[in-house]
C-alpha cells in the first residue's frame, strides 16, 4: 500500500532516563540508550525520522483512565524508592517521569492528528500496558496507550480506535480499561502460558463491550510466518470492519527470538510484516494515522532489530503483500482454533 517513503516522527523522551526501577532489573534505562543510539547510529540513516519532543500529562489526561486513588498513591511516591508490587518499583522521579511517558505518548497522537507526521513511533518508559485503571503491574506504572486510546476519543474527535499489541504478554491493564467499552477495540496477541495469566481467547469483553475485546493467545516458539499469517490475515481482516480513526500499537519487542523474558522466535522480517500490515490496515482505513509505543522488550538485539524493522515499515520503506484467501488455510498457530470465537462478532 505505501507508494514512498514517508516521514515518520520520533518521539524518544530523554526523561524516561530518570525512571530507574533498581539493579539488575529487566525494564533498565539501558533499554532506551540502546534506541536513542540507533536512532543516532547509520542503520536507519536513509529513513526521513524527525525527532519530536513530548511533554507532561496533565491528570485530567491520565484520570480518562486511572483512578484519582492511584494517582495519588504513585504521587505520594515522589523522591521515594517504592516497591509496588514483586517487579513493579519507582526511583525518586519515577511519577513524574510516568508523566512524561504519557505525555509523549499524547503528543505523537496529537502530531499525527494534525497532519505533522503520517505516523509516530513513542520511545518511552516505564512502559504501559499492564497498567489497570486502579493498579500499577508489570513494570508498569500508567497506561500510556490506553490514555492515548482515551484522548483520541475525548479530545481528538475519533469515534472508533483500535490498539493492537503484540507484546510477548498480555496487556491485561488495556484490556481492563475497555472491556466495556464498544468504541475502543482491542486486539492482542500474546505467549500462553505466560505472565501475567490473563488473556484466553474466552475473553471478548462485556456489556456493550462484547466482542471488542480480541485475545490471540500463542503457545511459545512461534515466528514469522504465523505472525504475518496472523497480522495480515486475521488481524488485519477485523480492523477492517471495525474501521478505526486511528490505530494506536503496543510495541512489544519481547517477542523477539532474542529475548530473555518470553519464548517467541520473531526476527526482523517478523517485525517488519507485523507492522507493515498494520501500517497498510491504517492507509486503507485511517488515513494512516498509526501510533507505536514502546512497551516490552528486554534484548538488546531484540529491540535493536524490532525498533529498526519498524521505523522501515513505518516509513514504507518496504511493501508487505497480504496474505490473502481462506483463513483457514494460513498459518495462523493456536490463533486457528479459536476462529469459531471471532466469528461470534467480525464477519471474518
Ligand atoms: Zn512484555
Amino acid at each position: 500500500m505505501s507508494q514512498s517513503i514517508q516521514p515518520t516522527a520520533v518521539f524518544a523522551d530523554l526523561e524516561c532516563l530518570r525512571h530507574d526501577p533498581g539493579p539488575g532489573h529487566h525494564e533498565a534505562p539501558a533499554r532506551l540508550i540502546t534506541l536513542l543510539r540507533l536512532l543516532q547510529g547509520q542503520r536507519l540513516r536513509h529513513l526521513p525520522l524527525p525527532q519530536f519532543p513530548g511533554r507532561l500529562a496533565t491528570e485530567a489526561e491520565v484520570l480518562r483512565v486511572h483512578t484519582e486513588a492511584y494517582l495519588q498513591r504513585l504521587r505520594v511516591t515522589r523522591g521515594l524508592n517504592v516497591r509496588l508490587d514483586a517487579d513493579t518499583h519507582t526511583s525518586p522521579d519515577s511519577y513524574d517521569v510516568a508523566m512524561h511517558a504519557a505525555g509523549s505518548t499524547l503528543a505523537a497522537l496529537e502530531a499525527v492528528y494534525a497532519g505533522t507526521a503520517r505516523r509516530a513511533l513513542v520511545l518511552v518508559r516505564p512502559p504501559g500496558h499492564h497498567a489497570e485503571p486502579d493498579r500499577p503491574m508489570g513494570f508498569c506504572l500508567l497506561n500510556n496507550v490506553a490514555i492515548a486510546a482515551q484522548h483520541a476519543r475525548q479530545a481528538l474527535g475519533a469515534q472508533r480506535v483500535a490498539v493492537v499489541d503484540f507484546d510477548a504478554h498480555h496487556g491485561n491493564g488495556t484490556q481492563a480499561a475497555f472491556w466495556t467499552d464498544p468504541t475502543v477495540l482491542y486486539i492482542s496477541t500474546h505467549q500462553a502460558p505466560l505472565y501475567p495469566g490473563t488473556g484466553a481467547a474466552t475473553e471478548v469483553g462485556e456489556g456493550a463491550g462484547r466482542g471488542r475485546t480480541i485475545n490471540i493467545p500463542l503457545a511459545a516458539e512461534h515466528g514469522d510466518a504465523e505472525y504475518d499469517a496472523i497480522y495480515g490475515g486475521l488481524i488485519s481482516r477485523l480492523l477492517e470492519q471495525f474501521r478505526p480513526d486511528v490505530i494506536l500499537v503496543s510495541c512489544g519487542y519481547d517477542i523477539a527470538s532474542t529475548d530473555p523474558l518470553a519464548g517467541m522466535s520473531v526476527t526482523y522480517e517478523g517485525f517488519l510484516r507485523i507492522v507493515g500490515h498494520l501500517c497498510n490496515a491504517a492507509d486503507l482505513l485511517c488515513r494512516g494515522r498509526l501510533v507505536g509505543v514502546l512497551e516490552g522488550g528486554y534484548s538488546i538485539a531484540g529491540l535493536e532489530e524490532g525498533v529498526a524493522a519498524t521505523l522501515e515499515a513505518m516509513c514504507g520503506a518496504v511493501q508487505v503483500e497480504d496474505p490473502r484467501g481462506p483463513l483457514v488455510r494460513l498459518p495462523l498457530g493456536d490463533a486457528a482454533r479459536h476462529l469459531h470465537i471471532y466469528r461470534d462478532y467480525f464477519d471474518i
